[in-house]
């Protein structure tokens, strides 16, 4: 398979229709990129790269970083996590308030954010320094010295952290969260505000394509069972109220953030991120899903 070439073709098509959105401004230093940036890396196996347009820039990885952080407490607690956070899709905002109240304090799922603030909670209880622990994690799956945290966009999620700071003291209201909350969100916040470009990123989720084994840190990361179960949680969870729309456009596992990166697996195959910052009003990036969809359209595969 000739995936430079098939890249390159899906990046083309994608230029030329140019479908737009308008790029997050709800944390106001992500408002600051360049909607034009577009880029996709698609990592295979044996760590070929295959890249086109700006796949070499780090962008801002928000919530995708939920796939790390999920990963590091599925490895650590086994079963118990399930108890606590649950494995349906939300169908609702990924900030949503209501539902979490709906639900007595069990998130849908650990992809939206009060899931994902359950997820840091765990890691919090674990480590002393978790942000300093979800950092090497990153920096291990992906083979390379390659987070960088972003501090102006970091101080921009701070200072606009109602509603997460919300969501957190209503799971300890639940006794669904152990530590302090400043403490909680600090580290989310952090590692939301993760930098990397589509090539690290695609090595850094590479390990799910390849049942749980990294070729990078030349280890299994989590076992076959548990990337299964991850790859499920991308499937069904991970575009916010949009993951059946993805799903059925393009039919693999993956995760989306607001800085407009998209990554996703085909299993035993290969990773792929694609960046570009012009969201829909779901939160999804624009020219992100219509380039995974059209190349899972000229693979003629997917996971269906
Ligand atoms: N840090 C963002 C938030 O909590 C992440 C949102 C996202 O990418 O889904 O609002």
């Amino acid at each position: 398979m000739d995936y430079q070439h098939l890249i390159e073709e899906v990046y083309q098509e994608v230029r030329s229709k140019d479908p737009r959105g308008k790029v997050a401004n709800y944390i106001p230093e992500l408002e600051s990129v360049d909607g034009e940036k577009f880029g996709i890396a698609l990592v295979d196996l044996e760590g070929n790269v295959f890249g086109a347009g700006d796949y070499q820039e780090p962008f801002s990885i928000q919530s995708i970083s939920k796939v790390h952080t999920l990963t590091m407490v599925a490895h650590v607690f086994h079963e118990k996590l399930w108890s606590k956070v649950n494995v349906e899709p939300s169908g609702n905002p990924f900030n949503s308030i209501a539902q979490l109240e709906f639900e007595k304090g069990i998130p849908r799922n650990p992809f939206i954010n009060a899931g994902a603030l359950v997820i840091t909670d765990a890691l919090t209880s674990k480590f002393e320094n978790p942000i300093e622990k979800i950092t090497r994690f990153i920096n291990d799956v992906s083979g390379k010295e390659c987070v960088k945290i972003n501090q102006d966009v970091m101080d921009s999620e701070l200072d606009h952290s109602e509603r997460n700071t919300a969501l957190a003291y209503f799971l300890k209201a639940y006794k669904n969260f152990d530590n302090k909350v400043e403490d909680v969100i600090n580290t989310y916040v952090s590692h939301c505000s993760i930098e990397l470009c589509c090539v690290d990123l695609a090595r850094s989720i590479s390990f799910l394509a390849n049942d749980g084994y990294s070729i990078y840190a030349k280890r299994e990361i989590v076992t076959e069972s548990v990337a299964r179960r991850i790859n499920a949680l991308m499937l069904t969870c991970g575009f916010y109220d949009e993951s059946g729309e993805f799903a059925f456009r393009v039919g693999l596992p993956g995760k989306s953030g607001v800085g407009g990166g998209v990554a996703a697996v085909m299993p035993h195959k290969f990773s792929i991120a694609v960046w570009s910052p012009e969201l829909n009003e779901k939160g999804n990036s624009v020219k992100s899903i219509l380039a995974l969809e059209l190349l899972t359209d000229k693979l003629k595969f997917s996971l269906f």
